[in-house]
């Protein structure tokens, strides 16, 4: 059994943790970026692909993927989904998260506060984001302080998503649900760090919001305390809607306003980013475990007690 992913956004984060605890490893890498993994040490996992597509037509019935968030801007949601890749994590909250209606359902259900959503210009009470489909880095997006300024601002050809504006502190939060312990434990925080809109500098508002990379943060322990309840909620939600678990990392992503209440505008059921932050260990994975462990490497001890436990096979399916 070999642990896999394809050489993007959290690769070295878990190709490394994967051979700390002993895996073989498969890292499927475009030729032009072959010397920079090799130049982590990492040769004898790389496999040379011409496109990261390619893995769909590849025998890989031995190896478990991770799944990243690469996955889905170059393979697609709906290619994964029908594909036989044993990937860890839950499919159906991939499908979830695509899914805007499906998004908000599970949000509420879990008991988050979520900026309201307009569904029309008449209702806006304040300032607003309004986000257009599959933008990347939001280009395309504007923030708005009123329903005047909103109206101005809207290309007519355009369906926009009109959300309540917070401002405040982004959190990113991650987590990681252990089926083998029986636990949800909480990773880690970061803050993503974004062009144009963390510019201190900004003449206009129409910002970007490309992540350039994350930053760490470490909580206020009762702050800390909110964002574990808000982890296990989101467990136990999806599996009243689904019945069914969540194996591995999330990710919930807030912002919290001056009242320090929480806003959750979106999840990913995946290893994020963020979590490269936190090599070799975060605080709280370090309480937890006794030792450095990053997510990378949290993965591989949670496929590893699997194959101990006979879970595996029921966990990928
Ligand atoms: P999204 O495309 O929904 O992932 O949002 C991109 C970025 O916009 C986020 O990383 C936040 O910086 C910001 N953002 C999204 N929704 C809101 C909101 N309701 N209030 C404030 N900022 C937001």
């Amino acid at each position: 059994m070999k642990i896999g992913t394809i050489a993007s956004h959290s690769a070295l984060n878990i190709i490394s943790g994967a051979k700390a605890e002993g895996f073989h490893t498969q890292l499927y890498c475009r030729p032009n970026r072959i010397p920079f993994y090799k130049s982590f040490g990492l040769e004898d996992s790389i496999v040379e692909v011409d496109s990261f597509e390619q893995i769909l037509e590849m025998d890989l019935s031995d190896v478990v993927l991770i799944p990243h968030g690469s996955f889905v801007t170059y393979i697609g949601a709906q290619k994964l989904l029908n594909s036989d890749l044993r990937l860890f994590g839950n499919k159906e909250l991939l499908r979830w998260e695509e899914n805007r209606k499906l998004k908000s359902k599970l949000m509420v259900e879990a008991g988050f506060t979520v900026p309201k959503e307009y569904s029309s210009l008449g209702e806006i009470n304040g300032p607003v984001i309004a986000k257009t489909h599959g933008a990347a880095g939001g280009r395309g997006y504007f923030v708005a302080k009123n329903t005047d300024w909103a109206k101005e601002k809207m290309n007519p050809s355009v369906d926009y998503i009109l959300q309540e504006y917070i401002v405040g502190t982004k959190v990113f939060v991650t987590y990681f649900n252990s089926l083998t312990r029986n636990r949800t434990e909480v990773f880690s925080a970061d803050i993503r760090y974004e062009t144009d809109i963390d510019s201190s500098l900004r003449f206009n508002d129409e910002p970007t919001f490309t992540v350039i990379g994350n930053l760490p943060l470490v909580l206020r322990e009762s702050i800390l305390a909110e964002y574990f309840d808000m982890g296990v909620a989101f467990v136990e939600a999806f599996h009243r809607l689904c019945n069914q678990k969540i194996p591995g990392p999330f990710c919930i992503e807030t912002v919290i306003d001056r009242e320090q209440q929480i806003y959750t505008f979106e999840f990913s059921g995946r290893i994020v980013a963020g979590t490269n932050v936190w090599i070799p260990s975060s605080p709280y994975s370090y309480l937890q475990h006794g030792e450095p462990v990053w997510m990378g490497r949290r993965i591989a001890i949670e496929i590893r007690e699997l194959i101990e436990q006979n879970q595996l096979d029921e966990v990928l399916k």
